[in-house]
């Protein structure tokens, strides 16, 4: 997949280059990315991209000619959608990850400051897209949220061909708890199934305990979901075990 990224901190960008899933993924050739400075695009011999609000108030805004300038030169490179992580989008979720990682290229504007001029946001942007229900203080991290989260999607990158396919949300429920050694830690054993070596008796286990965190922690996932028999049995099993 490649990604172009819009951005007047482009150093900040080494993260994903140089650690983690993400760094496996520029190494395997799975993730190609390309880092877009609006500064280049300044005429001014600052450097110049933001400029005060018209009508005043608070604040800078980041300036329509340098945008403009380095989202079409991004664009035409990559010929991918263009998204500008916004507070304003949708807040990203699991199904709109898939649809994205579905798609070859994509172009991410990353804002600073109060934002980005609404002309380029109504001219050059295709969509936007939140990381949630709060402000950062520019669409950075937020861009790297998405691209990490885009790399776990991408075929071949996990270790595991199937480990995201288990992750949260990927099937509508949550993950299932996880141990490792040792076998009993400040007197807490692992549960016994697990050591076993039943599959069956695992696959069983770890479904009930997907239901039961998901009715814990997140029971909105659960309103819209059609149970099957076992999964009505196993959740019932598990809300018996825990009164
Ligand atoms: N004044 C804007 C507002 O209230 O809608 C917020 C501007 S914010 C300080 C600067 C930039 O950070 C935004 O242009 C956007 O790129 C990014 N940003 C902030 N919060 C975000 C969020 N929740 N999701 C995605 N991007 C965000």
């Amino acid at each position: 997949m490649r990604i172009d990224v819009v951005t007047i901190f482009p150093q900040m960008f080494a993260t994903v280059r140089e650690y983690g899933m993400t760094r496996i993924a520029v190494e395997q050739g799975a993730l190609a990315m390309h880092l877009w400075d609006p500064r280049s695009y300044s005429e001014d011999s600052y450097k110049r991209v933001d400029d005060r609000p018209y009508g005043g108030g608070p604040g800078m805004v980041m300036q329509a000619p340098q945008m403009v300038k380095a989202i079409r030169a991004a664009r035409e490179a990559s010929r991918g959608k263009v998204i500008c992580l916004s507070p304003q989008g949708p807040v990203l979720n699991y199904s709109r990850l898939r649809e994205l990682s579905e798609e070859p290229a994509l172009v991410l504007v990353a804002g600073r400051y109060e934002g980005i001029d609404q002309r380029v946001l109504d001219n050059e942007v295709d969509d936007e897209l939140s990381i949630g229900d709060y402000v950062v203080a520019g669409g950075e991290l937020p861009a790297m949220v998405l691209i990490e989260a885009l790399v776990r999607q991408l075929p071949g990158v996990l270790g595991n061909e199937n480990s995201a396919d288990a992750d949260s949300f990927s099937n509508g429920l949550l993950d299932w708890p996880h141990f490792t050694r040792p076998e009993v830690f400040e007197g807490e054993r692992v549960p016994e199934v697990l050591l076993g070596g039943n599959h069956e008796e695992i696959r069983r286990w770890r479904l009930k305990e997907a239901l039961g965190q998901t009715w814990l922690k997140r029971p909105d996932l659960l309103e819209c979901r059609n149970m099957s028999d076992e999964e009505q049995m196993l959740l019932a099993e598990f809300k018996a075990e825990h009164p």
